[in-house]
């Protein structure tokens, strides 16, 4: 079932507004049938920093630090199933939240919240939390499993952020070009929908891997693309 361009519900509010608000209520709706963006905020998900997508949820309401937690939680229950390091565009808003609600504790045995390397060019600057905790290539020895030194042509050594903080945001604006097919859809196909797409691009992204290890056999060049330092 499709909703047509122009077409206005009645359980949709009368202005669709195009700027997305951040973290503020949204008007309540009552029907449950259709997707619209007024009805979730936003699709959410965690993938390696490969591109292998691990899991995806869709928010009701807002990307909210309790959200993302929530997410977190339920992806990864236990101690042992959880990564050594999650970065998040808004990890350190994910620490104070997990802080404040005493959720840290279980989650400080195992894992850290890193944001971004984008994120943290601007928020290093006032927010001491986000600064001393959330930084995703600390050059103080602190975490060798984020930053690796590589050399250049002329034989100088250079810090590298060992893995791709991007790698979510850019699978977001793969997903963003569906976003016109995705917003006209039922709830079921909505899901269905996007969970093939990401298990296709899975597969992709797997396939690629499989292709650049048969290269590297064949060709000690490595092509990966760097990440700068800050
Ligand atoms: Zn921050």
């Amino acid at each position: 079932m499709l909703r047509h361009t122009g077409e206005n519900l009645a359980w949709q509010p009368t202005t669709e507004s195009r700027t997305q608000p951040h973290d503020e209520p949204m008007p309540e709706v009552t029907h449950s049938t259709y997707f619209t963006p007024n009805r979730f905020y936003c699709v959410e998900t965690i993938c390696a920093p490969c591109g292998i997508v691990v899991a995806w949820a869709k928010f009701a309401k807002s990307e909210s630090p309790t959200n993302i937690l929530a997410f977190l939680e339920s992806v990864y229950p236990t101690e042992d199933s959880r990564p050594d390091y999650v970065c998040i565009d808004k990890a350190c808003q994910v620490l104070s939240h997990s802080i404040a609600c005493g959720s840290w504790n279980e989650w400080s045995k195992s894992t850290c919240f890193i944001v971004d390397s984008y994120h943290y060019i601007n928020h290093r600057v006032t927010d001491f939390l986000c600064r001393k905790w959330c930084n995703p290539a600390p050059l103080d020895g602190s975490a060798p499993n984020l930053v690796i030194v590589e050399h250049n042509k002329n034989g100088q050594a250079y810090y590298k952020c060992a893995f791709n903080t991007q790698a979510c945001e850019q699978l977001n604006a793969w997903i963003g070009g569906f976003e016109l097919i995705l917003r006209r859809m039922t709830v079921g196909n909505f899901n269905w929908f996007l969970h093939s797409m990401l298990f296709y691009h899975t597969q992709m992204v797997l396939e690629k891997q499989q292709q650049k290890v048969d290269r590297n056999e064949s060709s000690s060049d490595d092509d990966d693309s760097d990440v700068d330092i800050y």
